[in-house]
């Protein structure tokens, strides 16, 4: 993210004339009991000593945030990390109840956890639910021992089957599973193999993500000095196409490039991403995007417990106030950007095209008063021309979508739109 200019907006633009209706929250909880091999998440192990006052920290800044965005509608919250499982139910809880407290939380809000199998355990899963929980997702990755340990995983297949039946039978009717396809050594049966059994579980939403070896993981060392085989990248579209062929089949709704979903189960939380609409991200390292401006948290858990202590606890009514908590929260905030208009639609470009229904001519309209192919007719027509777009009629909309080659070259379609 680049730093536009160094000064903090005015919290002018940030009040609830210029924030949407409704928005969503993400909160980081950056905690894991281990560091899986591939994985490059701001997440520490180690550190769980610092679990009470980082959740205290997260009470504060969401407290605080709902005196400067005053009340618009909560429709979703997600518990990502790091690992949320791995902290006690009864923090998820507190949590909640802040969040409730100082926003107005949809009643039929959908809230996620992330969870990992191994932290299953029946009396965990109704905790969750109790405090809120209504949807979870769990990072199963491969439903083969051996590749789970290739990626430092600490579960085996059969906890997942386990930690499946158990949620299943607390009652929660809405589990996504997490998957990863494109490992070293790992042939198409292989992955056949997980695809099936994943299909058999049948969750209401399956996420599957091609592995990139990220800069400083311990895979990417490894591939690197000749341990771990380098990831055959032709054979990871196969598994894409494969994995797209059997969920299809299996009546799920290839909703954005790497997720399906049952019908009605879309993950709302991501489509609100997708649809560059409006989030507050609380904790270490996370991300927000309000009207014209994006921002990042600071990464390191003890700078963000710092950082949070040092802001006043008042009720920001006053400018003055605004002036103050200005000031103090520019040491929770790695760095940001302003949004301008050009910088809007790129990013409503960008993300969506990911997502299968495309982009409405109309929408499109209506949210920034310029017509689709006057800002964009070129790249547009030169992309169509490739075979990556295509534009179709529903009604009387004209809609924007990736073609099924441009689905695989993702990122070359994107690329036009920065
Ligand atoms: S559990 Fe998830 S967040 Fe934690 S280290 Fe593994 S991949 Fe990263």
């Amino acid at each position: 993210m680049v730093s536009v200019i160094k000064k903090f907006p005015s919290f002018d633009l940030i009040n609830t004339e210029t924030i949407d209706k409704e928005f969503s929250i993400y909160l980081h909880i950056p905690f894991c009991k281990s560091k899986c091999y591939y994985c490059d998440f701001n997440t520490y192990s180690g550190i769980e000593s610092m679990i009470d006052e980082y959740v205290e920290s997260l009470q504060k800044e969401i407290y605080v945030w709902s005196k400067i965005v005053k009340n618009p509608k909560v429709k979703t919250v997600f518990f990502g990390g790091g690992t949320p499982s791995y902290i006690k139910a009864n923090d998820i809880s507190l949590l909640l109840k802040t969040i409730s407290q100082s926003f107005m939380l949809d009643e039929s809000a959908e809230i996620t956890a992330e969870i990992n199998p191994d932290d299953v355990t029946f009396n965990k899963i109704y905790e969750l639910m109790d405090s809120g929980i209504n949807r979870v997702s769990m990072g199963v990755q491969s439903l083969d021992d051996r590749f789970l340990k290739l990626l430092g995983r600490r579960h085996n297949s059969k906890d997942v089957i386990t930690a499946y039946e158990v949620i299943r039978n607390a009652g929660l009717n809405n589990i996504n599973l997490d998957l990863i396809y494109g490992l070293p050594y790992q042939k198409i049966n292989i992955w056949e193999n997980t695809v099936n059994k994943i299909i058999d579980l049948n969750p209401e939403h399956v996420s599957g993500y091609c592995l990139t070896l990220e800069p400083g993981t311990f895979l990417r060392h490894q591939v690197e000095i000749g341990v771990r085989k380098k990831p055959d990248d032709d054979l990871a579209a196969d598994m894409y196409r494969l994995l797209c062929e059997k969920l299809n089949s299996a009546g799920y709704l290839n909703y954005e490039i790497s997720n399906w979903a049952k019908k009605g189960k879309q993950s709302l939380h991501n489509l609100c991403y997708w649809k560059n609409n409006i989030y507050l991200g609380f904790g270490a390292g996370a991300h927000s995007h309000l009207p014209g401006l994006r921002y990042e948290n600071v990464s390191s858990p003890v700078k963000y417990i710092n950082s949070i202590k040092n802001i006043e606890d008042n009720n920001y009514s006053d400018a003055d106030d605004l002036t103050n908590f200005r000031d103090q929260i520019l040491g929770v905030i790695k760095d940001f950007e302003l949004n301008d208009k050009q910088m809007q639609m790129s990013d409503t470009m960008i993300l969506g095209l990911r997502l299968t229904e495309g982009i409405y001519y109309s929408e499109f309209r209506q949210r920034f008063g310029l017509n689709l192919d006057e800002i964009y007719g070129n790249e547009i027509s030169n992309l169509k021309e490739l075979d990556l777009l295509e534009v179709y009629k529903l009604n009387e909309d004209s809609i924007l979508r990736l073609t099924e080659k441009g689905r695989l070259l993702g990122n070359e379609v994107f690329l036009k739109f920065v």
